[in-house]
């Protein structure tokens, strides 16, 4: 008979991670088990992001993602702290080149204000006393932002969860799910398992898994490719901290940036394409169902025809490094071709509603003894441990939790 865990957990990214911790955390007798379907924690999204702690400065007042990230900005670091995890709070600047930037700029300085954080107006010459080599007539400093390595948290969380008894299954996709009396019945392509309570934090695949499981999250992630180029070794010096632009408000993405890593290493980017395939991280990767999927929904044809310049834009730097350095150029003019080479991509799980409409908030969809996160975007991974102490508040708790008690339970186990 299949062991039915109090809690299972399908994803390994950091949002399922600090779930299982929180939910650990919060029930210390609980049976856990953490379902992955790569070899190791943080291969898609967390293992491919920026790396910025967020400040929350950009996020709608009210939304979970103002709230979260603020939040976990804190909750980041101080697990950081604890665990003796290298980051650095280094501040960020966001710079209008051009006079036309000037109001949204202020926008962004009212929202900053409003969400109580610390931010400091620049003229010219003070983003030339941070940046040296930035070209603006204005900025914001950003002192709370940070820089960190998500996948070094996602390893230590994954250890620390072992070390509580959980169980971490690599290796295993889950293929399908099906509700029963006491849970679900999960199979997987290691076996069947059993939950009590599923909590579903699979990123790229969130819709999907959430639909196995009979859950409907009124919307489907359009993946999105985020491609990088990296300042060679001897330009680095160009970026001392975190370069923004100003970004257009009308689309989700930050535009691209200029973002030192916490190995030293500065990275330009990401820029937004369709990804050919959800987990399509170089420009000829091709999935015919995740491409047919993405066409084939109303919301992307609906969203596509909204915005067919700024979409072939994307594509046009995302096909040429000229473009690419153009873009670039508008922060740093100095900055050339001969001094980025390209870097690693990442892809975006973005929620689309059947309506066209980019989903901005963070989406925690209920189902019966279970919850999907079907909406994780940025900055997920900055608001990873509130989410999961959001998510180990709201979910059920199997029945005999509340009174059982499990004297000397056994060690963990890497499955
Ligand atoms: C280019 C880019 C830059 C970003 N920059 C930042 C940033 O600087 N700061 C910030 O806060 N956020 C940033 N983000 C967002 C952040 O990385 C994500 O919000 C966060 O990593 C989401 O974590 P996750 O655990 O939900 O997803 P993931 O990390 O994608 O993890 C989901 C996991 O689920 C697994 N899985 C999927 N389906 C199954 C299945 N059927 N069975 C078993 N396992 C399954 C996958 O293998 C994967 O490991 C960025 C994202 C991208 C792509």
């Amino acid at each position: 008979m299949v062991t039915r865990h109090d809690f299972v957990i399908v994803g390994g990214g950091i949002v399922g991670l600090a779930t299982a911790y929180a939910l650990g955390t919060r029930h210390p007798d609980a049976t856990l088990l953490l379902i992955e379907k790569e070899d190791d924690v943080a291969q898609h999204q967390t293992g491919r992001n920026s790396g910025v702690i967020h400040s929350g400065i950009y996020y709608a007042p009210g939304s979970l993602k103002a709230r979260m990230c603020r939040a976990g900005n804190a909750s980041i670091t101080a697990f950081c702290d604890e665990y003796g995890l290298p980051y650095d709070r280094c501040g960020k600047v966001i710079v209008a080149t051009r006079p036309e930037e000037r109001a949204g700029l202020e926008r962004l300085h009212a929202r900053a204000v409003e969400h109580g954080l610390p931010v400091r107006r620049l003229d010219a010459g003070e983003v030339r006393e941070i940046e040296p080599h930035v070209q603006a007539v204005a900025g914001l400093h950003l002192s709370m932002t940070g820089i960190v390595d998500y996948a070094a948290i996602c390893r230590t969380l994954a250890g620390v969860i072992l070390a509580r008894g959980g169980q971490l299954r690599f290796g295993t996709e889950v293929t399908g799910v099906r509700q029963d009396t006491g849970g679900y019945q999960l199979e997987t392509s290691a076996g069947p398992a059993a939950a009590h309570v599923l909590v579903n934090c699979a990123g790229l695949h969130s819709d999907r898994v959430a639909r196995m499981a009979g859950a409907d999250p009124q919307s489907q992630i359009v993946p999105f490719r985020g491609e990088y180029y990296e300042l060679r070794p001897e330009r680095r010096h160009l970026v001392k901290h975190l370069i923004y632009p100003v970004p257009n408000p009308d689309f989700p993405f930050l535009g691209v940036h200029f973002t030192r890593m916490i190995d030293g290493s500065v990275h330009a980017g990401p820029n937004a394409v369709l990804a050919f395939a959800r987990e399509g991280y170089h420009k000829t990767a091709l999935n015919l169902r995740d491409l047919g999927e993405s066409l084939r929904y109303p919301g992307f044809q609906k969203l596509a025809r909204k915005n067919v310049r700024e979409g072939a834009m994307e594509m046009w730097r995302s096909l040429s490094k000229a473009a690419f350095v153009r873009s670039l150029q508008t922060l740093i003019p100095e900055v050339t071709a001969d001094d980025i080479v390209p870097s690693k991509a990442g892809v975006r799980a973005q929620a689309l509603t059947p309506g066209g409409q980019l989903v901005d908030d963070f989406l925690l969809v209920d189902g019966p003894s279970a919850l999907h996160v079907c909406n994780a975007p940025s900055p997920a991974a900055t608001s990873s441990f509130e989410i999961g102490r959001t998510i180990a508040a709201r979910v059920p708790v199997p029945a005999h939790l509340s009174a059982a008690h499990h004297p000397g339970r056994k060690q963990g186990a890497l499955l």
